[in-house]
């Protein structure tokens, strides 16, 4: 079985579905609308997980945002200046501005991380 396919913890986080059922999106406008990117149902419109599991559950998802956007900026910069020569300021500038970018997504995929952490997946009984 592919890491990617439903059923696995991969395929709710990069899809951004319902880490219960992966059926239903996890937030309610896709990412590339720039509509709304922070804003999740309450529960989950197909299971009736919670996605607000408690108040301030994401508090934790930070970690894994901090994760990840120290990982790709430090990547980012190390390739920059050191295989491409850039001066230190604009290889700061360019991962900075590329750390920007990337926020909406980087928040979405760490609120994904963390909630998977949490919730498993149970696949439909059969009837
Ligand atoms: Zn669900």
């Amino acid at each position: 079985m592919s890491i990617f396919k439903k059923g696995s913890k991969a395929y709710s986080i990069f899809n951004q579905k319902c880490p219960r059922c992966h059926e239903a999106d996890l937030f309610t406008n896709k990412l590339s609308s720039m509509k709304g990117v922070f804003s999740m149902p309450h529960r989950c419109p197909n299971c009736n997980q919670d996605f607000i599991i408690e108040p301030g559950f994401y508090w934790g998802s930070m970690y894994v945002a901090y994760a990840l956007s120290s990982g790709i900026m430090l990547s980012g910069f190390a390739i920059l200046f050191f295989l491409f020569d850039l001066e230190l300021k604009l290889a700061f500038g360019i991962v900075l501005g590329i750390a920007l970018l990337l926020y909406g997504w980087i928040f979405r995929l760490s609120r994904a991380v963390w909630i998977n952490l949490h919730v498993h997946y149970k696949a439909p009984a059969i009837p």
